[in-house]
């Protein structure tokens, strides 16, 4: 099967140009200018970007969480993701304390194996490092989990101490693989819950007044400072705000080079949207929304190269579910969805809104994860030999954001009206036309697991 791409506008991180692509099979097979080949199928993209797919390194599918579980499974949130142009998540493994890793690979295997739309990988969170669980970590390097999750948060479910993780840092750095962290002071936040909560303070406005800015500074101070010490490479995940970020500018100033992610809800929503009642439980997540000047500090370090990644956290809980904690809002679950608009929001909010270029917005919608996460050039790009993973995109079309048309299985959207400029027309998953049009064309089972690299890009 070959496929001609005609006429497009190809972005990729470095380059925009026009012209053909040609596709056989799951492949890139050359790119040109008024290729003079014939093609079972020709699309003719004319006035369209042609970009990589994009990969959202951070999402929860079918996780068991706070009593319930996040409400898009393999099938439906991946689905989602290509209706939105992201051909490729990675979603987190969650260890259970006391048991082994290779049991929790095992449990998230049965959940996404045969049921994927979309191109998925994991990263593997260890949330009991022992004796036990070390030689593991070489063993899921193996199996292509090449990135260690760690929770300096939720304790008592999820949290390790400082000597776990600095055990953890060493084995994961001596095997080649990469460390990520969810960097909020657990035992701050603990009080601060506890505190609230005997003085009724019950209300979603509360979890955002629990986890204030210092909570996520200093425990980003703190793992970069671990980081550096074990000199294994980091990653922090879903940072969200000027302290944290500062964390990680001083650590440059001693020639250390921490990775960052944001999420695309941190650069386009604030706090203020806690203020609604219980309303404000759609946009309970960890860390919470921030401040405008946080807004202003994320943007400022995606185009300083000091943020690399845009992702989304998707975690989404139908209102049924957030409504367990209308009475208390530490019973809320914490997460929303994003799976399916993070490329329509950051394009429109981002690109549109001249807060940043084409290029850059594909790096970080995309090749930079790729990158970090070993999966490049595999994916992440535009180029000979990759997968053809590809969407096009009207930068001109617009639309609006609702829950009555998006594909997540969730019944509201955090960004419900929302209209915004630039849409997804098509998507090419491996060669194969994934999305056409608001239609999916592949079925679950399509999506298949990446097994990734150990860390080799420096970016
Ligand atoms: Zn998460």
């Amino acid at each position: 099967m070959t496929t001609l791409i005609k006429n497009g506008r190809i972005v990729t991180a470095t380059d925009d140009y026009v012209a053909d692509i040609l596709i056989e099979g799951k492949q890139i097979k050359a790119i040109g200018k008024d290729m003079a080949v014939q093609a079972d199928e020709v699309i003719d993209a004319s006035g369209m970007l042609v970009m990589p797919g994009g990969i959202d390194p951070h999402v929860h599918l079918d996780m068991p969480f706070m009593g319930t579980s996040s409400s898009d499974s393999y099938e439906t949130g991946t689905r989602a993701a290509l209706h939105g142009g992201t051909t490729t998540v990675i979603d987190f493994i969650l260890q259970k304390q006391g048991n082994s890793l290779r049991s929790a690979l095992d449990e998230w295997n049965g959940r996404a194996n045969g049921n994927a739309v979309g191109d998925y990988s994991f990263h593997m969170a260890v949330t009991d490092f022992n004796e036990n669980t070390k030689p593991e970590v070489k063993q899921m390097i193996d199996e292509g989990i090449t990135s260690f999750k760690t929770f300096m948060a939720y304790k008592g479910a999820l949290m390790i101490d400082d000597r776990q993780m600095i055990g953890l840092m060493e084995e994961v750095k001596n095997q080649g693989g990469l460390i990520t962290v969810h960097a909020t002071n657990g035992d701050m936040i603990d009080y601060l819950i506890q505190k609230h909560r005997e003085e009724g303070k019950l209300s979603p406005l509360y979890h955002y007044l629990s986890q204030p800015e210092v909570t996520e500074a200093e425990a980003s101070e703190r793992f970069v400072d671990m980081a550096n010490y074990t000199g294994c490479p980091g990653y922090i995940v879903h940072l969200t705000c000027e302290g944290a970020l500062n964390a990680v500018r001083n650590a440059t100033r001693r020639n250390q080079k921490i990775f960052v992610e944001t999420c695309i809800q941190y650069l386009v929503l604030d706090a203020s949207l806690y203020e609604k009642d219980f309303d404000g439980a759609k946009w309970v997540m960890s860390p919470p929304l921030r401040e405008k000047k946080d807004q202003a500090t994320l943007w400022a370090g995606i185009n300083q190269g000091l943020v690399q990644v845009v992702a989304t956290d998707h975690c989404p809980f139908k209102w049924e579910q957030k409504k367990m904690g209308e009475k208390d809002f530490s019973k809320i679950p914490n997460g929303h969805p994003a799976i399916e608009h993070r490329m329509e929001l950051l394009f429109s909010e981002g690109v549109s809104k001249g807060k940043i270029t084409l290029n850059k917005y594909v790096e970080v919608a995309s090749t930079n994860a790729a990158k970090i996460f070993g999966m490049f050039p595999k994916k992440g790009t535009i180029a000979i030999g990759s997968d053809a993973d590809i969407v096009i995109f009207d930068p001109n079309e617009k639309h609006t954001v609702s829950a009555k048309t998006h594909h997540m299985n969730v019944d509201y959207s955090g960004y419900e009206g929302w209209e915004l400029s630039g849409k997804v027309k098509k998507v090419l998953l491996r060669g194969k036309v994934a999305i056409d049009n608001n239609e999916c064309k592949v079925s679950k089972g399509y999506g298949q697991f990446v097994k990734r690299n150990k860390v080799k890009q420096i970016i």
